[in-house]
């Protein structure tokens, strides 16, 4: 069977990075750039001063000096600084002509019209040369950076008005099954509410995609394929249920009947075996995931969420979760063969991080979702583990 780790690099090797659109840089903020920023303009843009104070030339320290003028921040950069003056000067303020160093108003003996310095300056002392920051044509931020708002500081200080971005990813969701009763309706006998919709739209929202599309469909052959075929206007289609092998699970038989080319069937991992992947002819991933709940969570998470984010034009560093080595508090039971992702709390001990699994790791058990600091992975080949074992974890938010 496919190792999780084959399977998420298939699904990688056919994502083409959407088309890159302009967005105004006040909407920018999650996007990833779609080209490197070059530095169009020198940070700062003229010298100025770091430090509300006093220009002066070094050689004329120490020593009183008469107080000349004063330049404010905003001030037009056209004054110059006589030898054996001084000129005020305020955080920001354009540095004379003249002058080579700024003495700090708290090291300065201020009599208004005269000012001393006791000590002497040194050239350059809080001076903040045009271009130190960003000189002209330096790549600042590289193509797939995610922007936050440090980079719309950066770009906003460039004058970047607008910004190239990756187009979002728009997504349809279809969860299959004759049991399912939509949020808001009363469940019949034997039906349950439908999650799973809801659940994948809001992790397909959190990765940044527009949900254009979410539906229940049930477990009916040529509905599934009339559903696929009208769900298929999308850049990633995204089922639940029906994938497995029960009598009324059409999801893989409906996808190749409508075109879509089936990559994978199964991966070995655990929740979430039966997950399916193809390509439709139009271009759109599918991704068949299976119905149980933490199934269908934890195969969004490891295989939709890193196409998604590679779509909308994400570096490979942007488009994975960030993993670290945990330490399990609770001994595990397992079996060779199968990739295991528990779904874990963890907390800080000194310099360790340990993961408590939740005590119910079933696939259909909607509790463990609640409160996940963490997906423990469990390689495939291991078997039981004892407390105190380490493992890799991808951490799903700040511990
Ligand atoms: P399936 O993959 O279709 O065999 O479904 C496996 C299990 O997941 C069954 O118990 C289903 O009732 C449940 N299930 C399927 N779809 C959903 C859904 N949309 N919301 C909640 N549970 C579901
Ligand atoms: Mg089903």
């Amino acid at each position: 069977m496919l190792s999780v780790a084959e399977a998420r690099r298939r699904i990688l090797e056919r994502v083409h990075p959407l088309e890159a659109v302009p967005v105004p840089l006040a909407a920018a903020l999650g996007r990833f750039l779609a080209a490197p920023v070059v530095a169009g303009r020198a940070l700062p843009p003229f010298d100025n001063s770091a430090m509300d104070g006093f220009a002066v030339r070094a050689a004329d320290l120490p020593g009183a000096l008469p107080v000349a003028g004063a330049i404010a921040a905003g001030a037009s950069p056209d004054a110059e600084l006589r030898p054996g003056t001084a000129l005020r000067i305020m955080t920001g303020g354009p540095l004379p002509r003249g002058a080579d160093a700024v003495v700090m108003r708290e090291d300065a003996d201020d009599r208004g019209t005269e000012v001393h310095f006791a000590q002497p300056a040194t050239t350059g002392q809080h001076v903040r040369r045009a271009g130190e920051d960003i000189a002209p044509g330096t790549e600042v931020i590289a193509a797939g950076s995610r922007i936050g708002p440090g980079e719309i500081a950066v770009l906003a200080s460039l004058g970047q008005a607008e910004v190239a971005v990756g187009r979002s990813p728009r997504i349809s969701i279809l969860a299959t099954g004759d049991e399912l009763c939509p949020l808001g309706g009363s469940p019949r006998p034997g039906q349950i509410i439908s999650s799973n919709d809801l659940a994948l739209a809001a992790q397909a929202i959190e990765a940044g995609a527009e949900v254009i599309r979410s539906q229940l469909v049930p477990d009916d052959r040529a509905a599934t394929e009339a559903a696929l075929i009208a769900a298929l206007d999308c850049d990633i289609l995204v089922t639940s249920g029906g994938v497995s092998v029960g009598d009324h699970d059409h999801v893989r038989a409906a996808m190749s009947a409508v075109g879509i080319a089936i990559d994978f069937w199964k991966v070995a991992m655990r929740p979430g075996k039966p997950v399916t992947f193809g390509v439709a002819g139009g271009g759109a991933l599918c991704f068949g995931l299976p119905g149980n709940p933490v199934s269908s969570l934890v195969s969004f998470e490891l295989f939709v969420r890193p196409a998604l984010l590679a779509l909308a034009g994400a570096g490979e560093r942007e488009r994975e979760r960030p993993r670290a080595e945990v330490v399990l508090a609770d001994p595990i039971g397992k079996s060779p063969g199968r990739a295991h992702y528990l779904r874990a709390s963890i907390r800080r001990r000194g310099d360790l991080l340990e993961a408590t699994p939740h005590t119910k790791q079933g696939s259909g058990m909607l509790s463990s979702l609640v409160a996940v600091d963490a997906l423990v992975e469990v390689a495939a080949e291991l078997g039981d583990l004892p407390a105190g074992a380490r493992c890799p974890a991808l951490l799903l938010r700040a511990i």
